[in-house]
């Protein structure tokens, strides 16, 4: 199938962006690995769209004080491969390695990513185990941070609103010292996960998290576990995994339940092996 007919505009600076997206039926486009299909399958029919992935603005990765900024429109190759002399936390460069294949790796940036908020997306998850803040500014050029736990309100539902455009992705630089597990089950290289684990330590920040990834919802998040997790420096057993997972996800199949615990006791292994 084709688009419905629609205006392309590729404004130079922010500024313009935000002009360009002021109508009521304009959609932002990145890297274009998720929006292609759906204007081709007519699941979005925008009448315009704004390409953002040449904004200098969005392309710049830096660290200030103790925190550190990655562009938007960054593609997931550029982290891959790592970005000038920037240090970037070693977790960062293994998830974008498992992401699909260096084509779309090429094309897809990390703002797209999380925008798109595809359930069994990696940076969605990876992203809420490391504790990243959304930089988003809106059509009248205002900026605010959003916390990416949070962020996601759903499957494909996010706190954006028309207009806006996540400008960055902020960690902060000790996240390049934490302890990390981040385990992907997919049929094959290159596919959406079935199933995420992931979890983040940084004792200096007294931060424990455990993400589980690829629940057909927003990242579930099991902060009790997490914090029992980093007190008693012990792995939760399968058992308590597999409790944890059926208190959270009671229409959740036992196949997909049996994938979930495979992905989290993997990635807990990697922080605590036993
Ligand atoms: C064959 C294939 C396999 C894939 N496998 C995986 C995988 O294993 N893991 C994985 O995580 N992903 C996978 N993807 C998705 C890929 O990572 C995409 O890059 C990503 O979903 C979207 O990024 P994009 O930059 O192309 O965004 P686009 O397709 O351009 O945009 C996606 C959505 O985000 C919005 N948007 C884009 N940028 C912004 C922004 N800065 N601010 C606000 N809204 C914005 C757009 O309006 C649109 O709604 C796969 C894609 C393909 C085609």
């Amino acid at each position: 199938m084709k688009p419905v007919p629609f205006t392309h505009e590729i404004p130079k600076s922010l500024q313009l962006a935000d002009k360009a997206l002021t109508g009521d039926n304009s959609k932002v486009m990145a890297g274009g690995q998720s929006i292609g299909p759906m204007l081709n399958l007519r699941l979005v029919r925008p009448t315009t769209i704004v390409s953002i992935d040449q904004l200098d603005e969005l392309q710049t990765v830096h660290i200030k004080g103790d925190v550190l900024s990655i562009g938007a429109a960054v593609t997931h190759a550029q982290i891959e491969d790592g970005i000038d002399d920037v240090d970037l936390p070693t977790m960062l460069r293994h998830v974008a390695r498992s992401i699909a294949y260096r084509a779309v790796r090429n094309k897809g940036t990390i703002g797209g990513s999380l925008a798109h908020a595809d359930p069994a997306a990696d940076w969605v998850s990876a992203m809420t185990a490391l504790g990243a803040q959304l930089v988003i500014r809106n059509a009248h050029g205002k900026s605010r941070r959003e916390p990416m736990a949070g962020f996601m309100r759903g499957a494909y539902r996010t706190a954006l609103q028309q207009g806006d455009i996540i400008v960055a992705v902020e960690l902060p630089t000790a996240m390049g010292k934490a302890l990390w597990g981040y385990e992907k089950i997919c049929r094959k290289v290159g596919e959406f996960a079935d199933a995420i684990g992931a979890v983040v330590i940084q004792p200096d920040l007294k931060y424990a998290r455990i993400v589980v990834g690829a629940t057909e919802d927003a990242p579930l998040l099991l902060d009790d576990m997490a914090r029992e997790m980093a007190r008693t420096a012990t792995a939760p057993s399968l058992d308590e995994i597999d409790g944890a997972l059926a208190a959270h996800l009671p229409g959740a199949s036992r196949v997909k339940r049996q994938l979930l615990k495979t992905a989290l006791s993997r990635a807990i292994a990697k922080v605590i092996p036993s």
